[in-house]
């Protein structure tokens, strides 16, 4: 083989071909002096961080392993990226134990949304997906809310059985267990760690006062989040910090909104309303452009990375392409969601609306959050 097709990052002979195989690179990194795969790019640019067989494998056995305790499973989402935080298949791998939900970061929704509202929300999401929670908790790690109360009601729901923490990577489990750590051992420093039964992944056990321990076990990382197609400085603008504002759109049939250059709206019609407003719920710093639809495919080619940013032009070339999906909004209160991102609520029913998002991201539809 030619040498100077060959990735310096792991080895692997460069090909062109196959955007999905293995070390693919776009034509146009040939030309570069030393050459990599889009892999290791990605991995030297770009916030994906592990080998993705070998952790899904691991995190198998985990579950696999949960079904076999007798334990109390805590399964933590981010309740801004409630979809994309979600453990899909851990009702399948939960056997007999219980099941408590706790919905994190809710630091970050409007001041206005309502707790019980919102916990009721999650239990009907939840019920949808297949897991019925013995109990819905909303915290803030970050902030310290309300996790004195939910301590206290898993050290009754555990009924002396050993806690498991389970949840994607990012969703703020640490920050969790940090908190719950001085809640029930008061800063001590009485953490243990040892290897989770049949893999090489470490775990923490937390001693509870009844010679059980609260596990935590290793995030795992789900393929579909956007923060694995930017990079670090990227992820830390589309991840908002503080409470969302959210931004009102009245938009006209053939209107077409952009989210930096990372996902795209299109409002195709409204039926008997064609005048509607959208409001989106994205991080702040995240700039929203407004653009006629007949317009927008041009003006994405001409200004991704710039005016469209993130991401950012040195980017573009490992950037996934945009796939569209088309929704008919059936339901008044709707939400239309770019997984990581954030969503779109839509007010009223009988709109059609076109969703784009770089090939490898989620977007769906949702009854509205909020
Ligand atoms: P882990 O990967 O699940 O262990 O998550 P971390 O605890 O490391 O947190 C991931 C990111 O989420 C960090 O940037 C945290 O600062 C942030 N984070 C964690 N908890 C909260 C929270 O309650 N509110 C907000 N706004 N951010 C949080």
């Amino acid at each position: 083989t030619d040498q100077h097709h060959i990735c310096i990052g792991c080895g692997v002979k460069v090909q062109t071909e196959n955007p999905e195989g293995l070390g693919y690179a776009p034509s146009s990194a040939l030309e570069k002096e030393t050459i990599i795969c889009q892999r290791c790019f990605r991995l030297k640019h770009y916030n994906e961080v592990q080998d993705v067989s070998l952790t899904d494998d691991d995190f198998l056995k985990i579950l696999n392993g949960l079904g076999k305790t007798d334990a109390l499973i805590v399964m933590i989402v981010d309740i801004f990226d409630f979809n994309g935080s979600w453990l899909p298949g851990l009702h399948r791998f939960v056997g007999h134990n219980k099941v408590i939900l706790v919905g994190n970061k809710v630091d970050l929704l409007p001041k206005s949304v309502k707790h019980n509202k919102l916990i009721n929300w999650m239990k009907q999401q939840s019920r949808e997906l297949g897991l019925r929670p013995e109990e819905v908790f909303l915290v803030s790690a970050a902030k310290g809310w309300n996790i004195k109360e939910t301590a206290a009601a898993i050290d009754e729901i555990r009924d002396g059985k050993d806690v498991y923490v389970v949840g994607c990577t990012n969703v703020g489990k640490s920050s969790f267990i940090n908190r719950i750590i001085k809640e029930v051992t008061g800063e001590g420093d009485i953490i243990t760690t040892s290897h989770f039964p049949g893999t090489t992944l470490d775990i923490i056990k937390i001693p509870l006062d009844d010679e059980k321990s609260l596990i935590d076990t290793p995030g795992i990382i789900n393929h579909h989040q956007m923060a694995h197609f930017v990079d670090k400085k990227d992820l830390k603008l589309i991840t908002p910090k503080k409470e969302i504002k959210p931004k009102v759109f009245q938009l006209n049939e053939g209107q077409t909104l952009f989210f930096g250059g990372l996902a795209r709206f299109d409002y195709v019609n409204g039926g008997s309303s064609p005048r509607r407003s959208f409001v989106c719920y994205f991080s702040n710093e995240l700039h929203i452009h407004r653009t006629k639809t007949e317009n927008a495919d041009e003006l994405y080619k001409k200004h991704v990375g710039d005016m469209l940013t993130p991401p950012r032009k040195e980017h573009i070339d490992s950037f996934p392409e945009f796939v569209k999906q088309e929704f008919i909004v059936k339901e008044a209160k709707t939400d239309i969601v770019f997984s990581g991102l954030g969503w779109i609520t839509v007010n009223e029913p009988g709109a059609k609306l076109i969703a784009y998002v770089p090939k490898g991201v989620q977007a769906m539809i949702r009854k509205s959050l909020i």
